[in-house]
């Protein structure tokens, strides 16, 4: 193994010798004290660099052993499918019905924003479902299901999306494989309430353009039949319906799902760290309890969680779960991704005590208005580790190496255990 971790751009080589050294700075990561970056950036370093492995393997399985049923919940859910019907009928009818509307209509609009906004989320967060082998046993099946739920997203993503997906699942964090990090060059541009405004209105943007800058997975036939029934698609509907209105109107609903609306609260929400903002909203379920018995004083207090290291991962209990495929549960997802959607509360609900102290949202539209207002929060938020990981999915067998085309890849080296199979996730730990 190279003594050095290597990496494409300077400031993330790391000597072997030093990382060693900074795994016993880790300790020290228990308190609000920061660890410098791995090596010196062409902008200033502002992200919470750790050391330790990501929370979420060691928390499964301490739940495994203190409530060994919780594998039970692990599986496919039928009732997906049907859901994906149901909202991909309902983008077909509205995308039919707008083909002889300006896309300057108020009626247009307002369409796109309320149905085809929150439809096209909620078509995303299927795919996300889907990509986790979740509606169906066969993973043909799921892959075959995903590419119909993208029809109405206009442009071919769910084949792109899992194994970055997957990626993050397994390289939480890990700068050059977790593309749902911002690079330093990101945080450095948008630290301000005009770039965090101008991150929030473009996020679907940042989601679909990132990832093609750090790695790239294999392109598979499945990426191929995705482009290919997708274009048809698009294709056939312009044919259809004589009017390019209902390919607008299904793209202008997935720009909008990613943009300022509510349900695009949870990107923000799931993962960067809200430990410093003035105004309360991250409480834990344990200490809302406690405020509703006793409530907080007006004065000033630090948060409690601000001298810890700060979270990874945040969950959202609230009400739009029902239209998100309860991807708001997302510590619970992350600890079990095995388990499907309509099964995260129970997961919650039995393993209580390791969730309930950990802080969570209450409001995505908080979360939003937050980011972009309070100077405490934004885009260096972020827990980065400069070690482990792996990228998996794609149909690959092998590990890769990311090319690092943005700046931020590092070598695969350090990968986990072995055994996994091309299709993504084949770990006993997570397999239940
Ligand atoms: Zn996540
Ligand atoms: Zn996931």
């Amino acid at each position: 193994m190279s003594s050095v971790v290597e990496t494409a751009s300077p400031h993330l080589r790391m000597p072997a010798a030093k990382a060693k050294a900074s795994a016993a700075a880790a300790a020290a990561e228990t308190s609000s004290q920061r660890i410098s970056p791995p090596e010196t950036s062409s902008v200033d370093d502002h992200f919470f660099w750790t050391y330790t492995e990501e929370p979420h393997r060691s928390r499964r399985q301490a739940i495994i052993k203190a409530h060994p049923e919780v594998t039970k919940l692990c599986g496919p859910e039928s009732l997906t499918k049907w859901v994906v019907l149901g909202v991909v009928s309902l983008q077909f009818t509205c995308a039919y019905l707008l083909r002889n509307t300006s896309i300057f209509d108020w009626r247009f609009l307002a369409t796109a924003y309320v149905i085809g906004a929150t439809s096209n989320q909620n078509l995303f967060l299927a795919i996300h479902e889907i990509s986790h082998n979740l509606a169906f046993r066969s993973p043909m099946a799921n892959r075959l299901l995903a590419i119909f739920a993208n029809l109405p997203i206009g442009l071919p993503y769910s084949a792109a999306f899992r194994p970055y997906h997957l990626t993050h699942h397994k390289s939480l964090g890990v700068t050059g494989l977790d593309t749902d990090l911002p690079t330093a060059l990101e945080a450095f541009f948008l630290n301000s309430i005009l770039g965090k405004t101008f991150f929030c209105t473009f996020q679907i943007l940042f989601y679909a353009v990132r990832p093609m800058f750090i790695y790239s997975p294999p392109f598979t036939l499945i990426h191929l039949l995705n482009l290919f029934v997708q274009l048809s698609f698009d294709y056939v509907l312009v044919r259809f319906t004589g009017s390019w209105q209902p390919v607008y109107y299904l793209i202008a609903s997935s720009f909008l799902a990613g943009s300022l609306h509510p349900c695009a609260g949870h990107f923000i929400a799931e993962h960067y760290f809200f430990s410093k903002v003035k105004s309360g909203g991250t409480e834990s379920l344990s200490e809302l309890k406690t405020l509703k018995t006793k409530p907080a004083s007006k004065t000033e207090s630090p948060h409690p969680l601000a001298d810890l290291a700060p979270p990874e991962t945040y969950s959202y209990y609230g009400p739009l779960n029902i239209l998100t495929y309860n991807v708001g549960l997302h510590n619970e997802h992350h600890d079990f991704p095995a388990i499907p959607w309509t099964r995260l509360h129970k997961l919650h609900s039995i393993a209580s005590e390791f969730y309930e102290p950990l802080p969570c949202h209450r409001s995505w539209v908080w979360v939003i208005w937050t980011f972009i207002l309070d100077s405490n929060v934004g885009p260096w938020c972020r827990v980065k580790r400069a070690q482990g990981g792996r990228i998996v999915g794609g149909g690959s067998t092998e590990k890769k190496q990311p090319t690092g085309r943005g700046g931020e890849g590092i070598s695969a080296a350090s990968a986990g255990p072995a055994g996994e199979e091309g299709d993504g996730w084949k770990e006993s730990e997570i397999q239940c």
